[in-house]
């Protein structure tokens, strides 16, 4: 199973355990690093079930690196995943 560097438009290939390659993960400020390893579960790569916190920490990310290459994101798949949680757990309570 390949795993891609989650760094808007990278194909470089990382190890599931890590976020970014070495060259996007340093353009990452080290706050927003702490709190991808702070919400980071492992095993998540495998169940596909991070947490919502973790989802906000990545897609912050992901769009700090992708600004600093001169893209502007404004939705990440991240930011689509918390929505769908969101809605779902509106249903869930009607
Ligand atoms: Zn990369």
């Amino acid at each position: 199973m390949t795993h891609h560097c989650h760094a808007h438009n990278c194909t470089r290939s990382v190890p599931p355990k890590m976020f970014m390659c070495r060259t996007h993960w340093f353009m990452v400020p080290k706050d927003m690093q702490s709190a991808i390893w702070r919400t980071y579960r492992p095993g998540q790569e495998i169940d596909k079930r991070p947490s919502d916190d973790y989802l906000r920490a990545a897609s912050a990310a992901v769009k700090k690196v992708a600004a600093k290459e001169g893209v502007t994101i404004v939705e990440t798949g991240y930011d689509v995943a918390l929505k769908t949680r969101e809605r779902a757990r509106q249903g869930a309570e009607q």
